[in-house]
Formats: structure tokens, C-alpha cells, sequence
């Protein structure tokens, strides 16, 4: 398991996770998990796909966010599994810093990941496997959705699950995962998804809800 084992999250969470410990498999080299996998495998955070090294190594692809991450080299080290020079002299608290200061990294990657045609895939499967749960509303019939942001500015608001179906946004049903920042995933994702994947896009629903009394429906000028 990761040293950095603590970021607020019940590390009970981990052993219950069955999901977690499949996908381990795919570090291939067993023993030592690499922090993006262990991260995406945390209660709660089901709704990050694994951001490629590739595009985490590529500065480009991260430019801009040095000024909004504290401790920016330490968080992208650790993300990256990259030992940081002098990390020894760091103290127990600003470990703790860097560690939810690798996670908002993580996060301010990972909105811009899934808008690159790789992430857009790597969400894909998260759809076709139901990651992102379902729509709560009965005559949608439990067609899955897909993770919105209000907001693309960092602590505005948790993250929401869209239904393209009803075209709407509800609570995402785990408070784990309702605890999420919605910026980690932004006001773009879902609809560039389905604008890509346009075969994924369900078709309205023909039937609504009607509230009837005694079995009639009531009328206009009863409201
Ligand atoms: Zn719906």
C-alpha cells in the first residue's frame, strides 16, 4: 500500500473496496500500488478516471496550475511516485499539506484529462460500467449518468451526476463521493462526452409523471 495513506479518508474504506483490489492487478508490478491507482481506488472517488503519466509528465499540459496548487513540486512528485529532494525535512503538517495538495492537483489535472480524447475515453468505460450511478428519476428508468461541475472554479460546489436523459443534475448517492469538488471535473465534461460519443446519447423520455386524484388528472384551473 501507498506511504501516504491519509488524506481525511477512513482508511477502513480501503479494505471493503473489492474494486480496488482487482484493479491493483493492473499495476502489474504487484507489491506497490502507484499513487494515481491507490487515489481512484479510495472510497469516494469513483468518479476519477487514472490520468495517464504521460500526460501528467508533459508541462504543458499542466500549465498554469503551479500558481493554484501550495507545495506544486511536492504534490506533482508524489502524484508522479517521483522521490522529492529535502522531503525528509518536511515536517508531519506540511506532509499533510502536500498530500491534499497533490489531491487538488490531481483534481485540476484530471478536469483537464477528461477533455482530451484519451480521458474522454478512459470515461467512456467509467460510463458503460456504471461508475457514475444512476438517475434517480422513475421514468428514466435507471439510465446512468455521467459526473458534472457546477462550477469550473475550484470550492464552489460539489460534484454533480448528470442524466442525459432528462438532461438534469441530481446529488450523487454516496456522501463520499458527494464530498467531491465539482471543479475536478467541470461545466464541460458531459456534454463534450456525449457530443463525441453522440450513439451514447439516450433518447428523451415520451412519458412523464401525471398526478391524478382518484384516478383523474387535475385539471388546469384546480391548481
Ligand atoms: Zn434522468
Amino acid at each position: 500500500m501507498h506511504s501516504a495513506g491519509k488524506l481525511g479518508v477512513p482508511a477502513e474504506g480501503e479494505e471493503s473496496e473489492t474494486d480496488s483490489e482487482e484493479s491493483d492487478v493492473s499495476g502489474s508490478d504487484g507489491d506497490d500500488t502507484s499513487w494515481v491507482s491507490w487515489f481512484c481506488g479510495l472510497r469516494g472517488n469513483e468518479f476519477f478516471c487514472e490520468v495517464d503519466d504521460e500526460y501528467i509528465q508533459d508541462d504543458f499540459n499542466l500549465s498554469g496550475l503551479s500558481s493554484q496548487v501550495p507545495y506544486y513540486e511536492y504534490a506533482l512528485d508524489l502524484i508522479l511516485d517521483a522521490e522529492s529532494p529535502n522531503v525528509d525535512m518536511l515536517t508531519d503538517e506540511q506532509n499533510e499539506m502536500v498530500e491534499s495538495a497533490a489531491e487538488m492537483l490531481y483534481g485540476l489535472i484530471h478536469v483537464r484529462y477528461i477533455l482530451t480524447s484519451k480521458g474522454l475515453n478512459a470515461m467512456l468505460e467509467k460510463y458503460k460500467n456504471m461508475d457514475f450511478g444512476r438517475c434517480p428519476r422513475v421514468y428514466c428508468a435507471g439510465q446512468p449518468c455521467l459526473p458534472v461541475g457546477q462550477s469550473d472554479i475550484p470550492r464552489t460546489t460539489t460534484v454533480k451526476i448528470y442524466c442525459p436523459k432528462c438532461e438534469d443534475v441530481y446529488y450523487p448517492r454516496s456522501k463520499y463521493q458527494g464530498n467531491i469538488d465539482g471543479a475536478y471535473f467541470g461545466t464541460t465534461f458531459p456534454h463534450l462526452f456525449l457530443m463525441s460519443y453522440p450513439y451514447m446519447k439516450p433518447v428523451k423520455p415520451t412519458v412523464g409523471y401525471v398526478p391524478r386524484i382518484f384516478g383523474f388528472k387535475i385539471h388546469k384551473s384546480a391548481r
